[in-house]
């Protein structure tokens, strides 16, 4: 029998996969080296000073659910739950061109009752989308239980007899928004998955939450600081340029900056195209990794602004048929008063405009103030446009047998990220998912 390996686990990449399996085997009494290449950490989840503001920002505003068992957990361990703000039941509130509000207010019923019942009193929905909302709820569970990659959004919607205006208020925002895909593409495997979680369950579970601080203070130096208290070495600015193999078994790593580091266990937790980049000789032949080569990717832009007033009263809002999908009062839900107002607007599976210029999307952003919010439109004052070309993979129908499993051909090596096989789409839970269930492949 080989003795039991007690060598520290080398992680690659301190975004929230990660960190989260880190903690993880840190909890378990594993020690852990973290190696990441930027000097902050964080990946596509992170905030830094921003000199245009002059504000702590985030690279994108995150919106967290209630189902988000992993990442409520992976909180609860470095002791941040507090840095979240969750409602107390489902509410979203929406404007149409011209400021006509349409609200979703679910009551405090069970689920998914509380859903129905918020469909069915939505101011703004017409008897014939009231009907189609039921038929979709009574075929939702049949629906969840035979999951299609293949079937597009928009073909599952259709199906369902789902009508334009449900589709405008609920539906479309709510795969833009999940998936980071348009409906004409996505997968509605991947977006049943959402629902089923969401409102399938428990009522709390489709509640939304919005962090109230700034994303590397709510778990970048939060598990930094968890992991250094025990014993665990986390080395940022140290990007990893190749693992190591010998036959199926990995070795170790070979630093950037020529350093090797010997590992018989090591997760990778960095994104599909640096993933690809770490593998030499024959590996990116092998079928597996050719396949992790087709994903897609999708872009998100954030517009990050101050005003002298905000043109909304609630933390949120989505605009309807906008291409500026949601817009966050950031001064409101950090509680900071006084002064300019600090909005966000999202943009999610931005291709149209990933290109565009700073002063284009500003234009845009004005001009979608002046047809949602006529008579309030606010004097934008400062303003910092953030684009993440490579937000999230693509969840095109069909493209999720691309994603790993956790345990691939290489023996010792261990997939974590969003992109993994979680069976969610690349969110932040489902990048804590992965890195929790590489933490527990490596503990057995
Ligand atoms: C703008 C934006 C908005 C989003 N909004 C939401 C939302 O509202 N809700 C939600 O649930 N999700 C949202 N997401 C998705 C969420 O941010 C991601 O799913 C999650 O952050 C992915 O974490 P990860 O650890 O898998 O990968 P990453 O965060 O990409 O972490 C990978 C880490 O690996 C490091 N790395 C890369 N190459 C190397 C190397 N060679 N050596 C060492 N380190 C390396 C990187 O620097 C990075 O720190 C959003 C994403 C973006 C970009």
């Amino acid at each position: 029998m080989p003795e039991p390996t007690t060598s520290p686990v080398l992680i690659l990449g301190a975004g929230l996969a990660g960190l989260s399996a880190a903690v993880r085997l840190a909890e378990a009494g594993r020690k852990v080296i973290v190696l990441e290449a930027t000097r902050a950490g964080g990946g596509r989840a992170r905030s830094f000073p921003d000199a245009a503001t002059g504000r702590e920002l985030d690279n994108g505003q995150h919106l967290l659910m209630g189902c988000y068992r992993e990442t409520l957990a992976f909180l609860r361990t470095i002791d941040s739950t507090d840095g979240i703000y969750f409602q107390r039941n489902l509410s979203v509130h929406m404007v149409k061109p011209g400021g006509k509000r349409m609200h979703l207010d679910c009551p405090a019923l069970p689920a998914p009752l509380h859903l129905a019942t918020g469909l069915l009193t939505m101011r703004g929905l017409g008897v014939l989308d009231k009907a189609a909302a039921v038929r979709a709820g009574l075929l939702l569970r049949g629906e969840v239980a035979r999951p299609d990659d293949n079937e597009t959004c928009d073909s599952w919607l259709r199906r369902l007899g789902q009508t334009p205006a449900l589709r405008n208020a609920f539906w479309d925002p709510l795969i833009w928004g999940t998936l980071n895909d348009d409906p004409l593409v996505s997968s509605a495997a991947m977006f049943t998955a959402v629902l089923e979680r969401a409102f399938l369950s428990t009522r709390d579970a489709s509640r939304l939450g919005v962090p109230r601080v700034p994303l590397s203070r709510l778990y970048v130096d939060q598990s930094l600081a968890y992991l250094r208290a025990r014993g665990c070495e986390v080395r940022l600015g140290e990007p990893v340029r190749a693992l190591d193999t010998s036959g199926s078994q990995v070795q170790g790593v070979t630093l950037k900056s020529g350093e090797q580091l010997t590992a018989d266990t090591i997760i990778s937790a960095v994104p599909p195209h640096a993933f690809l980049e770490l593998l030499s000789g024959t590996w990116p032949a092998h079928p597996v990794y050719q396949d992790i080569a087709r994903l897609k990717t999708s872009p998100i832009v954030n517009l990050w602004f101050t005003v002298d007033r905000a043109p909304f009263s609630e933390p949120f809002i989505g605009l309807v048929g906008s291409p500026l999908h949601w817009m966050f009062n950031r001064s409101q839900i950090e509680g900071s008063v006084g002064g300019d107002v600090l909005l966000n607007c999202t943009i999610s599976s931005a291709r149209a405009c990933i290109d565009d210029p700073s002063e284009a999307l500003q234009e845009l952003l004005r001009g979608e103030l002046e047809r949602y919010f006529p008579g309030k439109v606010p004097q934008i004052r400062l303003f910092r446009a953030i684009k993440e070309k490579r937000a999230t993979i693509s969840h095109a129908a069909g493209s999720y047998h691309c994603r790993p499993e956790t345990v691939g051909p290489i023996r010792g090596l261990y997939m974590a990220g969003d992109w993994v096989r979680t069976g969610l789409p690349a969110t932040i839970e489902s990048a804590v998912q992965s890195g929790h269930d590489a933490a527990k492949a490596v503990l057995a």
